[in-house]
């Protein structure tokens, strides 16, 4: 991002709320969210290998690994406003595993970027199952929009919950009902 450009743009769109930019205020406000928005879109930046290099470990295991509750923090894509919750990870390996922090960690680079939840699901998913070659895995996201809680329909406690299951995980209802109970215990 071109910092004195997004500035600018910042800048200009307060004057179009009918603000005054050199109020005292709002005097600092073009930087900071200029500096907001390339923290909130950093995962644009952030390349797979980079960041699981060296915490991917071998370790035989048939069995159902579980991340739960990762908190979730991203921007939707139609109203740049965001959209928050948990997402729960579950994967059976094929001989490898992440380390723990490095699951947070893939879901932070694809949250940090302006998303629909649908998609953001996928591609946790996805690169999972990718970076480690895993027989089967699960993601689920529950997650609460300011788009529809501050406008709109203004449905404050509503949660949208999406799913993505790859592998195994698509194939065996007993494996998904596996999954499903594991995480069950957070709802
Ligand atoms: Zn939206």
């Amino acid at each position: 991002m071109n910092h004195d450009r997004v500035e600018a743009l910042v800048d200009e769109l307060l004057r179009e709320m009918g603000e005054d930019p050199q109020r005292e205020g709002l005097k600092k406000t073009p930087h900071r969210v200029a500096r907001a928005f390339e923290f909130l879109t950093s995962g644009y930046g952030v390349r797979m290998e980079d960041l699981v290099n060296g915490a991917i470990f071998n370790q035989q295991t048939n069995n159902m690994i579980i991340a739960k509750d990762i908190e979730l923090y991203s921007l939707c894509e139609h109203h740049l406003l965001p959209f928050f919750g948990r997402c729960h990870i579950g994967y059976i390996s094929k001989g490898k595993v992440f380390g723990i922090s490095k699951l947070a960690r893939l879901v932070n680079m694809y949250a940090r970027r302006l998303q629909i939840q649908e998609r953001l699901t996928e591609q946790i998913a996805r690169v999972i199952r990718d970076g480690i070659g895993a027989e089967g895995v699960g993601v689920i996201i529950e997650a609460r929009h300011l788009c529809m809680m501050m406008r709109g329909v203004e449905k404050q406690n509503s949660v949208m919950i999406t799913s993505s299951v790859l592998g195994s995980f698509h194939r065996s209802a007993a494996t998904r009902n596996e999954f499903l109970s594991l995480i069950g215990g957070s709802r």
